[in-house]
């Protein structure tokens, strides 16, 4: 089989419902006043089911429903809830196509990248945490001879979860896992682009947890965002999306002087030192191929490597194959397992390309491929699809300063050393970034330098349960992913005994 038959047709491994309300204190509840918003598919622009639109009453009612089955599931041992999220983990594994194709179809992404990648993940996130939590250990202080500290992790109480379209279902696990395993009860809102994906993960797991411990809130950002992250009674928010958005969640957040992660856009620089072209090698396979990742999930990447600096002395012949790679990309059915590049996510997106696109040529950067909606034909003339783009310009250009979110890479030439660590860091981002040399010291040096959270050397796009994730400068506050996110989901109790 090539291509998984589209939802709503004979044969499909996955059915969306007509329409999505509320999932709140485990059961469907339908919106108060809100109404439902229509939901498309990127892949034909059909609308293909309907959502419940939450508002400040359907938030109140989640939160009423979170702290309700906050206590019990904080209490409950570590060995209990590790042994919930080993079996979430199974039970996605078991319906792994199920979930790749409802975010393929909802999302436009490519499903090989679904099942090789995104779920996954996804599942791996839920098995490292399990773990993680049955190795977490309190910790005791002697203070003097007749006095005792001793550490406790504490659930923190209720927890707010925002989160963006781009990979929906590994978003949520992000958050999910770690407030989880901690003893956290949740309510998280979806990206009004893909809260379908979301419910069918909850179709998978929701029954393997106490009700109200998981509560989903439909919706749109000022209508049910806004009233989430700004609850009084919720105990912290953690956020994934924009920097614009991140700036008023903190300002959200400080109100009630509680802790928030942020985690927000990029713009990161992709470094190719001259010592790649040394050898036409596997290295240098590799690092075309590392050229070409801002291609994938359509740019739709917060770390995509969306600048790419090139050192002068092999710029042309690495640019030059670069480009005819691009070309070589298949762009085609997000359901076609060969389709390596997809449909963006929305109307929304597609529009917020293009006309970057038309601002990088209005700059005078050069189109060296892509620079079009691409018109797939057939039924899928509909969607929302761009041709994967190389801009050359430079690093003042709007196209090299601002986040795109899209299949478009800005490239640009380098001297020295020196003046690729002043490109690199000549952004108010500080996400992601990759170095590619043959030289161990050059890599070392630059992986250093970078002023940014992830540096990929020799390699990119790869997100390990286990490393640590999140941004420098307007990239974020925070980390996600890595075994320290328990402790951003607990407060530390300290006993001074004195006995
Ligand atoms: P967005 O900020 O528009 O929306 C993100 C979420 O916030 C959505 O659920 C939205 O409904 C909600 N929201 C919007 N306004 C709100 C408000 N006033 N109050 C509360 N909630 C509000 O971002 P997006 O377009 O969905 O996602 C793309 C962005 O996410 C990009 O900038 C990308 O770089 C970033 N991103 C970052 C990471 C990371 O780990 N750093 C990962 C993925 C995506």
């Amino acid at each position: 089989m090539t291509q998984y038959a589209a939802p709503g047709t004979a044969g499909s491994v996955v059915e969306f419902r007509s329409r999505y309300d509320h999932y709140i204190g485990g059961e469907y509840v339908a919106p108060s006043k809100g109404g439902y918003f229509e939901n498309p598919t990127p892949v034909t622009g059909q609308t293909f089911t309907e959502v419940a639109r939450g508002t400040a009453d359907d938030v109140e009612r989640a939160i009423d429903a979170a702290e309700g089955a906050a206590a019990a599931w904080g209490k409950a041992s570590p060995g209990e809830r590790s042994g919930v999220l080993l079996a979430i983990a199974d039970q996605m594994e078991a319906n792994l196509e199920k979930l790749a194709v409802a975010e393929s179809w909802e999302n436009g992404k490519p499903v090989r990248e679904c099942l090789a990648a995104d779920i996954p993940l996804a599942i791996d996130h839920f098995r490292y945490f399990a773990g993680a939590l049955r190795g977490q250990e309190g910790g005791i202080s002697q203070i003097d001879e007749n006095t005792v500290a001793y550490h406790f992790h504490e659930p923190l109480g209720v927890v707010a979860q925002i989160i963006p379209w781009n990979f929906p279902i590994l978003m949520a696990t992000w958050k999910l896992a770690p407030a989880l395993a901690a003893g956290n009860a949740i309510v998280l809102k979806p990206a009004e682009q893909t809260p379908a994906s979301i419910h069918v993960l909850l179709e998978v797991i929701g029954d393997l947890l106490p009700a109200g411990v998981l509560n989903v809130v439909n919706g749109f950002g000022v209508e049910a965002g806004k009233p989430l992250a700004s609850n009084p009674r919720i105990s912290k928010v953690a956020f994934t999306g924009e920097t614009t958005t991140g700036r008023l969640i903190l300002q959200y957040a400080s109100e009630n002087i509680i802790p928030a992660t942020v985690e927000l856009g990029g713009k990161s620089p992709n470094i190719f030192f001259d010592d790649v072209a040394a050898s036409k090698d596997a290295f240098y396979d590799k690092a075309l191929e590392g050229f070409a990742m801002f291609a994938l999930n359509q740019g739709e990447v917060c770390t995509c490597p969306s600048r790419a600096l090139i050192q002068a002395g092999m710029y042309e012949e690495f640019l030059g194959e670069a480009v005819e790679r691009t070309k070589a990309i298949k762009q085609g059915h997000p359901l076609d397992t060969t389709t390596q590049v997809g449909a963006q996510a929305s109307n929304d997106q597609l529009e917020k390309i293009l006309s970057y696109i038309d601002i990088g040529k209005q700059e005078g950067a050069k189109v060296l491929t892509g620079g079009n909606r691409a018109d797939l034909g057939g039924e899928l003339s509909g969607g929302y699809y761009v041709e994967p783009t190389i801009f050359e310009g430079h690093n003042k250009q709007r196209i090299f300063q601002e986040e795109i979110f899209g299949p478009v890479v800005s490239v640009t030439s380098f001297d020295d050393y020196d003046d690729a660590m002043k490109i690199a860091n000549d952004t108010l981002y500080g996400l992601g970034s990759g170095v590619w040399s043959r030289n161990g010291n050059t890599a070392y040096r630059a992986g250093r330098d970078i002023q940014a959270g992830r540096v990929w050397v020799n390699n990119y796009h790869s997100y390990p349960a286990h490393a640590a994730f999140g941004g420098y400068k307007q990239s974020g506050i925070g980390r996600e992913t890595h075994k320290m996110m328990l402790d951003h989901y607990q407060q530390t109790k300290n006993l001074l005994v004195n006995y």
